[in-house]
């Protein structure tokens, strides 16, 4: 077994600490990676404050990987020690399902295995996140990473980018489309940031006012604040697409009136509590809301390589881990520009 150093939830409400464990020893399919940066999702506070139900204590989140390939299985092939390599969401899924078999793992009809809060599949071992030293994936479940880009910019790539950049394809979103992000996050400066690059005319809906340069340095076209009566009433009817990534409570019906006719709201922020949608809304306009979960192993890849092809990665503030409480804190008062990447020398 491998001795591993993390950072954990030890329940919903008192802060992370650290937390040993052990790793398994790599499997023939297995890679061995030195995890060099994770990002922080808002998912990983949801998740150990238990906003979407209760965590399996001791929770080690973090989902947005990027190591070095210690070691591999003797059937590996994607791989070879020194590798850079990138870990996602989930860990395994049930690769049988026809969601599987269509490369969308996200949607198992099993349920896929998440990266953590999951258990590794036929067995009762939790599986633990990238807030630790290293960590042991099947080949098919890690993503190659090129050497061209920065490798903290590129960590959030894993969950903040195929999130927003897996909608926008699936809906072949570009030229001659308006669209909206709602919410200047992770999610969505790389949503301004793909959007832009797939050629829309895009909106950044914020509640932020000093967010507006960063916006328009993102790449967005137009800033519109959230609280600014006169001009939200002037954008009604206008967007083709709205992708909302708030990440807590708000008037979904308010945002859904921008959207034009036939146009579509992509629901990606998760907030705890259900949202209230009047049908009137939607009826007189053929409006959609639709939702939409990070993305399949193959569509991760996809991505990866856009981004090194175009030179696309996020704007991130490096934090050592025993910062990541104040992080959590920080996030929860929408203060990050754009994404905490956590440095995991600083753990070793
Ligand atoms: P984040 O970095 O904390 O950003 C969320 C942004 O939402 C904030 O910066 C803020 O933007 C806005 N916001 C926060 N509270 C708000 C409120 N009360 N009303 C209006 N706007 C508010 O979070 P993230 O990591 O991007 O994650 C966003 C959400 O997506 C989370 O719920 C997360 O769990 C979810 N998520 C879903 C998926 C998926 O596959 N569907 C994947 C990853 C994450 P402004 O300052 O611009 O207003
Ligand atoms: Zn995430
Ligand atoms: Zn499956």
């Amino acid at each position: 077994m491998i001795p591993v150093k993390s950072y954990a939830a030890y329940d919903a409400t008192n802060p992370l600490k650290p937390y040993s464990f052990e790793r398994r020893e790599p499997g023939p399919n297995d890679v061995q990676i030195e995890i060099l940066y994770c990002g922080v999702c808002h998912s990983d506070i949801h998740t150990a404050k238990g906003d979407w139900g209760p965590a399996i204590y001791p929770l080690v989140p973090g989902h947005e990987i990027v190591g070095r390939v210690v070691k591999v299985g003797s059937e590996v092939t994607k791989f070879k020690a020194g590798d850079y390599a990138g870990v996602g969401c989930f860990v395994d899924s049930c690769r049988t399902c026809a969601n599987c078999k269509a490369g969308e793992e996200q949607f198992c009809e099993e349920g896929m295995t998440g990266t953590y809060n999951s258990f590794e599949r036929g067995t009762e071992i939790p599986t633990y996140g990238g807030y630790s030293t290293g960590i042991t994936v099947d080949e098919s479940y890690t993503l190659r990473i090129s050497d061209k880009l920065n490798l903290s910019e590129v960590a959030p790539l894993l969950c903040a980018g195929i999130t927003t950049y897996s909608p926008l394809r699936h809906l072949n979103v570009g030229k001659g489309h308006k669209v909206a992000v709602l919410g200047l996050g992770g999610l969505g400066h790389m949503a301004v940031k793909f959007a832009v690059s797939f050629g829309a005319e895009v909106t950044m809906l914020s509640g932020t006012p000093s967010k507006e340069a960063d916006a328009k340095s993102l790449g967005a076209h137009h800033f519109a604040l959230t609280s600014d009566a006169e001009k939200m009433l002037s954008l009604s009817n206008s967007f083709d697409f709205i992708l909302n990534t708030v990440s807590a409570a708000h008037d979904y019906n308010f945002y859904l009136n921008l959207l034009n006719t036939n146009g579509t709201m992509i629901v990606v922020g998760a907030p705890p509590a259900p949202a209230q949608i009047p049908a009137f809304t939607l009826i007189m306009k053929r409006r959609s809301i639709m939702g939409s979960l990070i993305g399949g192993i193959a569509e991760t890849q996809e991505m990866l390589d856009y981004c090194a092809e175009h030179n696309i990665t996020s704007d991130v503030e490096v934090i050592p881990m025993d910062y990541i409480n104040k992080a959590y804190e920080r996030m929860d008062k929408s203060d990050v520009k754009y994404r905490f990447v956590v440095d995991m020398a600083s753990l070793k």
